[in-house]
């Protein structure tokens, strides 16, 4: 698709960027029609903020980067050092290769590739490569609005498969008992990336912050955080915790849902209530990824049903690497018991005790050293990714993004409303969108 293109704009001279952000423009359908032309300000440095950072910068527009933590990345984050291999710390998977993050990876010609490794499950203390029974559980329309756990049990699934419930239930970074089964199908209906999980030879992080995060860097202050906004006049003041004061024509808010729901940033006058209940109904868990290295690969390469982590992941996959490292990827509930534990040793022992239980010690006798990444625990982030709640509605997520007073712009992952919210590439979309709002604003 790129290639012709991208040998003209080479023969013009234009680099990669330049010809991602004509095809950006192309998509907003914007370019002579451009007439917003005040400054923004944008709150938080993940995958959005930086994004839309990336777009207002080719389009000229002036802005900032408020970003609360000492770096970008938010959920994005790279580990070097621990293995012969980079590690994604956050978003590891592109999920579908139909989006935009597909056409990145095509553009920059990101080495990816199919992660369809084979499943075991632990199931009745025993660990088997098929369930007896399917646990299909979100497939059909009009269903009450029940959680994934309740739905298990009106299938006649005994409480044996709960564990395992627990598991699917943490890939959307939920507790099975909070899942909506309903909004999962009803929002999932919407999803128009393509199938498949792909890893990154590399990492997923540098595709977006080696590319379009090194293009806005100047722009964006760290350890600023965000306190008040205040929009009630004509400018929008916005305040962080140690006193320095910004003014805009236009804020960009793309902090995670917990942020907003915890009142961490107090807005003046307040949000519209139709607004802070929609972001109360939208779920956010806690989530955790622990990589451990061992000298042997003794582990299945996905693991299911485990009671301290429903779900482990062989990384090596798609890397190139002699090095054998698991990831528990712990999620609700289970995430909350071990990061309420008072060391991360002791988070370690008490996975590799699970692992040992499994594979008959030796998890404890191959292991050489773990790390862990708490994403409950970061302070500006709490919890792993936005997920469709028991109670929340059809509009929910569009009332939570809507923009306040044409001066107060929502994105972030938990604001997609096409079913690609908990995705790196639904956070780059609100982006666009929220770009787009902001340039057909005079
Ligand atoms: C463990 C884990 C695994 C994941 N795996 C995948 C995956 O494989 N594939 C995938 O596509 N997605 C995955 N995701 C989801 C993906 O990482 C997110 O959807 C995406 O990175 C969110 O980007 P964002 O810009 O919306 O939010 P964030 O990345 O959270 O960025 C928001 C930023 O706002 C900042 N902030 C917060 N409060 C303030 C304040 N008061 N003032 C200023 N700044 C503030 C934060 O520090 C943060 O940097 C995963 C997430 C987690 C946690």
């Amino acid at each position: 698709m790129f290639d012709s293109r991208r040998k003209f704009l080479k023969a013009a001279g234009l680099g990669s960027l330049a010809l991602f952000f004509l095809s950006s423009c192309k998509k907003l359908g914007l370019s002579s029609k451009k007439k917003f032309k005040g400054n923004v300000i944008i709150i938080g440095g993940g995958a959005a903020g930086i994004y839309a950072g990336y777009l207002l910068k080719e389009l000229g527009i002036e802005f900032t980067i408020l970003e609360a933590s000492d770096k970008m990345g938010g959920r994005m984050g790279k580990l070097t050092g621990f293995s012969d291999y980079p590690i994604d710390l956050g978003a590891q998977w592109m999920h579908g290769n139909q989006s935009i993050v597909g056409e990145m990876v095509e553009l920059f010609q990101a080495d990816v590739s199919l992660d369809d490794t084979e499943y075991m499950y632990w199931f009745e203390n025993e660990l088997i490569p098929t369930l007896p029974k399917s646990v299909d559980i979100f497939d059909k329309d009009g269903l009450p609005d029940l959680s994934f756990a309740d739905f298990a049990m009106q299938k006649g699934l005994s409480p044996s498969y709960l564990p395992i419930i627990e598991s699917l239930a943490g890939d959307y970074g939920a507790d099975a008992s909070d899942l909506s089964a309903r909004w999962v199908y009803e929002e999932e209906q919407n999803w128009s990336s393509g199938e498949g999980d792909y890893k990154f030879k590399e990492t997923f992080y540098d595709l977006i912050f080696s590319n379009f995060g090194a293009q806005v860097a100047n722009n964006v202050t760290v350890n600023s955080i965000v306190n008040t906004i205040d929009y009630s006049s004509d400018k929008v003041l916005v305040s962080t915790n140690s006193g320095q004061q910004f003014s805009a024509d236009k804020v960009l808010i793309t902090v995670p849902i917990t942020i907003l729901q915890s009142n961490d940033i107090s807005f003046v006058p307040p949000l519209p209530v139709n607004k802070t209940t929609a972001f109360s109904k939208i779920g956010m868990g806690a989530g955790m990824k622990v990589f451990m290295k061992f000298s042997s690969h003794f582990f299945a390469d996905n693991i299911y049903g485990g009671a301290v982590c429903a779900a482990y992941f062989n990384d090596a996959i798609g890397k190139n690497t002699a090095d054998h490292v698991l990831i528990a990827f712990v999620m609700g509930q289970q995430a909350e018991a071990l990061s309420a534990m008072n060391s991360d040793q002791s988070i370690i022992n008490a996975l590799l005790a699970e692992l040992d239980t499994m594979y008959n010690g030796q998890a404890s006798a191959n292991f050489l050293g773990a790390f862990v990444q708490d994403y409950f625990k970061a302070p500006f982030i709490r919890g792993a990714y936005s997920y469709s709640k028991v109670g929340m509605n059809k509009n929910t997520r569009a009332i939570a993004a809507e923009s306040v007073n044409s001066c107060l712009f929502f994105g972030g992952e938990a604001m997609n409303l096409n079913g690609h919210h908990q995705t790196v590439h639904g956070a780059i979309e609100t982006a666009y969108r929220e770009v787009m709002k902001i340039m057909k604003e005079v």
